[in-house]
């Protein structure tokens, strides 16, 4: 017996397979630091997970409209307003998790053929989704000298006729990037240009330190073109309920609503009851947890900055960083591939290599520092000890 070809385009997430190594270590009896998975380590809000069992206790156990709950979809239209997105109800099908959205986009916009700009280093499902999908990826560099902005006159030059789509990721998982409002208005002028749909994921979009919230979709001409990807995971610390959504000009949202019935019908309807009450109610748990990311970046930042041959620029939103670790990859004569994976074993810090986002990742780490300070300081005393033990200066 044989399976479909076509699973052989899928790819996967390195965090999951790290993850997995981890915990191998820790049934050994070794206390791992996890900087491996990218989750927010605070619990959902308990505003939220009242609202959830509410719903259940409620009777909402049944199936829901299938583009989702009308109050959640109206909610979620509503808060876009805040990136200076205008959008209603009918703009919004609501997903299990910003993951499905993606899926549903990529299915839904890319023809066989077509190529599709993604950025390099860049969450690895995109390239996965597009050659699912019949597309070909085209990787795009980001400007690693402005903190991994896109680098516009890059995506520009790499444009051909067979061109369709342009994904972008800001706040940018891995390096935490984000763009200029120049760059934002060049990209939406390229894209207009060259007619190209641009698939946005914005699921970090609330998790930035220069409080300035965009989305492309806010430019003129561009909520017409803009796919938008975003969920609960990451800003309301719901990765496990699973829920997100798209955000799409009206008349897709229909074809959009039927590929999402013949998959999973609906979402669970008291996922998006809990949903709701993490749009609508106090924000404060959201707020707080990016205050207290920016203090834990600083920290996690600093002390990389101090370790011979690193060199870590300041992200400015979602909960990574991205050191360039290349100084002492050259001393130790490793890949990053090799030296995250004896920091695990050696050091038991579990961090992902850069090619795990792509080749344009080469000489780099993700870590994430959404975790308790003490984590942060025994992964920084792990990485310079490590770095220390392969990669001593000559005196
Ligand atoms: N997009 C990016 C850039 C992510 O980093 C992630 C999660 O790691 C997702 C999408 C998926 O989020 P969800 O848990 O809502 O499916």
């Amino acid at each position: 017996m044989r399976s479909a070809t076509r699973l052989g385009d899928l790819g996967t997430e390195q965090a999951y397979v790290v993850l997995g190594a981890a915990r191998e270590l820790e049934r050994a009896g070794h206390a791992v630091v996890h900087l491996e998975i990218g989750e927010p380590d605070m619990p959902t809000p308990p505003h939220v997970v009242e609202a959830g069992v509410r719903a259940l206790r409620d009777g909402r156990t049944r199936y829901a409209l299938a583009a989702g709950v009308p109050e959640l979809r109206d909610a979620i239209a509503s808060a876009l307003a805040a990136r200076g997105v205008r959008a209603s109800a009918e703009n919004v099908v609501v997903t299990p998790g910003a993951k499905p959205a993606l899926f549903l986009a990529a299915l839904a916009l890319i023809e066989p053929g077509d190529e599709v700009l993604c950025p390099d280093p860049g969450f690895p499902i995109y390239e996965s989704v597009v050659r699912f999908a019949g597309g070909r990826p085209v990787y795009y560099p980001l400007d690693e000298a402005r903190g991994f902005a896109p680098d516009v006159a890059a995506i520009a030059e790499r444009a051909t006729p067979r061109t369709r789509s342009l994904i972008l990721n800001l706040p940018h998982n891995p390096t935490g990037g984000v763009a200029a409002a120049r760059d934002l208005e060049a990209l939406a002028d390229l894209a207009q240009r060259h007619d190209w749909w641009v698939i946005s994921d914005e699921v970090y979009g609330r998790i930035r330190f220069d409080g300035r919230p965009d989305s492309i979709a806010a430019l003129p001409g561009m909520a017409e073109r803009t796919f938008i990807v975003d969920g609960f995971s990451k800003t309301y610390a719901m990765t496990g309920w699973r829920l997100g959504y798209g955000v799409m000009p009206a008349w897709l949202a229909e074809p959009v609503t039927t590929l999402l019935i013949n998959n999973v019908s609906c979402t669970a309807t008291f996922v998006q009851y809990a949903g709701l009450a993490a749009l609508t109610g106090p924000q404060d748990a959201v707020t707080g947890m990016v205050a207290g990311l920016r203090a834990k970046r600083d920290l996690l930042v600093r002390g990389l900055n101090a370790i011979e041959g690193i060199r870590c620029a300041v992200p400015a939103g979602a909960f990574y960083c991205f050191p360039d670790i290349a100084g002492v990859l050259e001393r130790a004569g490793l890949s990053c591939e090799a030296f995250a994976a004896r920091l695990l074993v050696e050091r038991h810090v579990a961090v992902l290599a850069g090619t795990a986002f792509g080749p344009g990742g080469a000489g780099h780490l993700r870590l994430c520092y959404a975790t308790e300070v003490p984590q942060l300081e025994r992964a920084l005393a792990g990485l310079r000890a490590f770095v220390r033990g392969v990669a001593a200066v000559p005196a």
